[in-house]
């Protein structure tokens, strides 16, 4: 079977370039190839011995995922579906703005958490994507754009940010995830830097903590809710790690992290986590943790039974917290005329979790105003 060179971050190459009987710099060569260039034919990798080239056409490919539809916003998103086989397909989006260019990125197919509020949750999980499946999506996206003109200036890249917030859960995708990351940072890569590329989790606790030592990129959780009650409910993960042991492991990241803080994202949800009690709630449970709030209008999709938080409102919940020097923005949606924006990317999934089975069991949620 052939390899796919985009499952290797730089170490891994470096064995397989070994493994042909070829010198490890060689490694250097295809990454700044594959991943500078975006060339994937051997043949046009002209500074490799023929003999090179060779061995790599017979063993090798670069491969990213089919795409199945580039869907357009009028505000300059795009969202691509990408076929991941067996009837699956997860999204990618681009998000541009006058200082950025932003990728939001899937990590898998499907997610097991089950979010109340999550379309991609709402559909199960069907499976982890592969190293090459995630660093891919960047790979396809930056020469893609950098083909259609979107540079400012020849050679230079299109995606300056990265953000893990697409479909799945990538600390329960941990090692093809934290590969992905390093080809993101690596510098015969994308060069990008720590700061510019977020991770975002619903909290699993134990990963947060490899990742503080593995590769530790700016940090984003999820939050939602400012207690334990609330948060049972609307992520179901908070049973396993409650928020007096996520907020711990967030100070615990916080030594390691890019940034001095950490970013907690809260979706905004009419009648259910918005009142200013909750608000208040909310400043307490994160007041000794260095942090910025990011409120999340709540996107809906179809079948969800819930509703955003009007805009006055969430200037009331934001008021209560910037009075206590909380930072924070109530985030803008974006591309939701094509279904990008947080939340809605459904792709397809083929769950394997017997989810919608067993999500008619749950209690109903619990509405605390
Ligand atoms: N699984 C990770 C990353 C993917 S979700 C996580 O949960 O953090 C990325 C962000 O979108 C999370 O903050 C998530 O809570 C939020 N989100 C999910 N569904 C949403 C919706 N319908 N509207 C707004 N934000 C949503
Ligand atoms: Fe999974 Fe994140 Fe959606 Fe929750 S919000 S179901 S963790 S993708």
């Amino acid at each position: 079977m052939r390899v796919n060179l985009l499952d290797f971050d730089a170490a891994a190459l470096a064995a397989y370039v070994e493994s042909i009987g070829e010198k490890p710099f060689r490694a250097r060569q295809l990454l700044h190839w594959i991943h500078q260039r975006g060339v994937a034919s051997f043949d046009q990798m002209t500074d490799l011995a023929k003999s090179l080239r060779g061995k790599l056409g017979d063993g090798a490919s670069v491969d990213a995922l089919p795409v199945l539809k580039d869907s357009r916003s009028a505000d300059g998103t795009r969202k691509w579906l990408l076929d991941v086989g067996a009837g699956n397909a997860v999204e990618a989006v681009y998000i541009p703005a006058d200082d950025r260019g932003t990728l939001c990125v899937s990590t898998q197919a499907g997610c097991a958490v089950n979010c109340r509020f999550c379309s991609t949750g709402k559909q199960g999980f069907s499976r982890n994507l592969s190293t090459a499946e995630i660093v891919g999506q960047l790979w396809w996206a930056e020469h893609l754009l950098r083909r259609a003109g979107l540079a400012a200036t020849e050679g230079e890249r299109v995606i300056s940010n990265v953000v893990l917030m697409g479909m799945g859960e990538p600390l329960q995708n941990y090692d093809p995830v934290v590969a992905a990351l390093r080809l993101m940072l690596d510098d015969n890569a994308y060069g990008l830097s720590r700061r510019r590329v977020t991770l975002s989790t619903s909290g699993m606790v134990p990963q947060i903590d490899r990742l503080a030592l593995d590769c530790p990129v700016a940090l984003a959780v999820s939050l939602h809710a400012p207690n334990d009650a609330l948060r049972d409910d609307l992520v179901p993960l908070n049973r396993k790690y409650p928020l007096r042991v996520l907020l711990a492991a967030c100070q615990r990241y916080l030594r390691y992290a890019p940034r001095d803080f950490i970013t907690f994202e809260y979706v905004m949800l009419d009648g259910i986590n918005d009142s200013d009690v909750h608000a208040r709630e909310l400043v307490s449970l994160v007041r000794d943790v260095s942090c910025k709030l990011n409120l999340i209008p709540f996107n809906p999709f179809s079948g969800s039974g819930l509703r955003s938080s009007s805009l006055e409102r969430m200037k009331a919940f934001a008021r209560v917290l910037t009075d206590a020097a909380i930072v924070t923005t109530v985030r803008k949606t974006r591309g939701d005329d094509i279904d990008a924006a947080c939340g809605q990317l459904a792709g397809e999934v083929q769950d394997r979790t017997r989810l919608q089975e067993r999500t008619h069991r749950l209690p109903p949620l619990v509405v605390a105003r």
